[in-house]
């Protein structure tokens, strides 16, 4: 059985870490490689395939977050981004939840929507006409895509909707797309062109947008977690935690900066993972306002223990083929680090992962305030950048913290003087 409950990761030395993180995952000679190289990954040659006028590549930190149990299992999950203290806030969240046996996530099925603009075209006639021929445009969509239809998987269901816009009233088509695996944004795209033409002639009417919607409310992924109240802190602690979440679930000021905390859990995970970020902020975004009002994407409450518990949902339209996944070296091995074996399995991993985040960061917020850890760990990066040995940096922080002067040179300095 693999254990992320790892003693004191963060003291380690970084071939310390590797290690931990190559046995934990069974990682290759070839892969560590990889991880030591420095060039974060990805040449130029690759870099110039990917994008327009490619003039180089840009590199991120890659951490790892421990303590994670989610259903069950034990995972160690990478993480890249460029902010302090998320992937220790990431780590102490976990390690609270793991108390009371740690994040309990559910998935749903992969479906993606397609959708198809058709204009100058009688609606309710239209509609009638569609869901009469729903088998057809479902053969038609099917026959682009043998690996998913292979699998069961691939276009299931067609749908009709009406909007009233101020240029007139539109027929919207979906397409519900099983895509498996993938994010499934190029297939969804594909399928919602090949059926364009016999909507066009079906409606009598003129297709304008075939699009994938980001709006994956197809994708839900539901994370729960109870944070003992001793590890916590003690039933004052909860209840301000509770305050605090109600600030948020009532204020779009403060609820918007406690959804990008969820987000610095989430987006790191898909960073690291190589998913298309955009998106999943987008449709997060959208989400939290689903009720006409822009909420925060977590509940918080407590149980009749007192144990503080946190669910987070979020629609998530992430692959673990496909896209960069596999095609960027990194993000390949960030994804054999997590031994996913499903995009589900992604999507519950980054959901635990946001609540974790969110968990640690409202807790900071309601006590000691967010600075004292940031400035805490700023310290301790200081004071190993200047050299300090694991018993050295305890003792430096400390000072350096007291003195109210963190900085490399003061750091240098005091090593000097033990
Ligand atoms: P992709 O185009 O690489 O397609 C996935 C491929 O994997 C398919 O050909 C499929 O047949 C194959 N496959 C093999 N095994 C599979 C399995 N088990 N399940 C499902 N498919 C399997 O990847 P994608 O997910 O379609 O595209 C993702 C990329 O598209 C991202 O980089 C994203 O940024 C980009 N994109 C996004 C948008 C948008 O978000 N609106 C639009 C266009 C493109």
């Amino acid at each position: 059985m693999r254990n992320s409950s790892i003693s004191k990761f963060f003291e380690k030395s970084r071939k310390e870490k590797l290690d931990i993180v190559k046995n934990f995952a069974n990682l290759s000679e070839e892969e560590l490689k990889i991880l030591q190289s420095n060039n974060g990954g990805i040449s130029f040659e690759k870099a110039d395939k990917m994008v327009e006028n490619a003039i180089g590549t840009f590199s991120l930190p890659l951490g790892i977050a421990t303590n994670f149990k989610i259903n069950g299992k034990d995972y160690l999950i990478p993480m890249v981004i460029e902010e302090p203290s998320v992937i220790a806030a990431a780590s102490k969240g976990a390690k609270i939840a793991r108390i009371k046996g740690g994040f309990d996530v559910s998935a749903d099925e992969s479906y993606s929507i397609g959708q198809i603009q058709v204009l100058d075209v009688d609606v309710s006639n239209g509609i009638r006409k569609i869901k009469e021929s729903e088998k057809k445009i479902l053969e038609l969509a099917n026959s682009k895509s043998n690996t998913l239809s292979k699998m069961g998987k691939g276009a299931k269901e067609v749908s009709c909707k009406e909007i009233d816009t101020p240029l007139g009233k539109m027929l919207i088509v979906e397409l519900l797309i099983d895509v498996g695996d993938a994010m499934g944004a190029n297939i969804t795209n594909t399928m919602c062109e090949t059926v364009s033409p016999i909507i066009e002639k079906i409606t009598g009417g003129r297709v304008l947008l075939r699009i994938l919607s980001n709006y994956s409310t197809r994708r839900i992924v539901k994370a729960k977690a109870i944070f003992d109240k001793d590890g916590v802190g003690g039933d004052e602690v909860v209840d301000d935690i509770l305050m605090a979440y109600q600030f948020a679930d009532n204020d779009v000021y403060r609820a918007v900066t406690h959804n990008k905390g969820i987000m610095n859990g989430t987006i790191a995970v898909a960073n690291a993972t190589g998913q298309d970020s955009r998106a999943i902020e987008a449709s997060a975004n959208a989400y939290a306002a689903r009720t006409g009002k822009y909420r925060s994407l977590s509940k918080w409450s407590k149980d009749k223990d007192g144990n503080l518990v946190g669910s987070l949902e979020l629609p998530l339209s992430v692959g673990i083929v496909g896209g960069i996944s596999n095609v960027h070296p990194v993000a390949k091995i960030c994804t054999k680090i997590l031994d996913v074996t499903s995009a589900k399995e992604l999507a519950c991993v980054m959901t635990a992962t946001g609540l974790a985040q969110n968990y640690s960061a409202i807790r900071a917020l309601a006590t000691e305030g967010i600075q004292k850890g940031h400035m805490r760990l700023h310290a301790r990066n200081l004071a190993a950048a200047a050299g300090a040995t694991s018993d050295q940096i305890d003792q430096i922080v400390q000072k350096m913290i007291k003195e109210k002067k963190i900085s490399l040179d003061r750091a240098k300095k005091l090593l000097e003087q033990i």
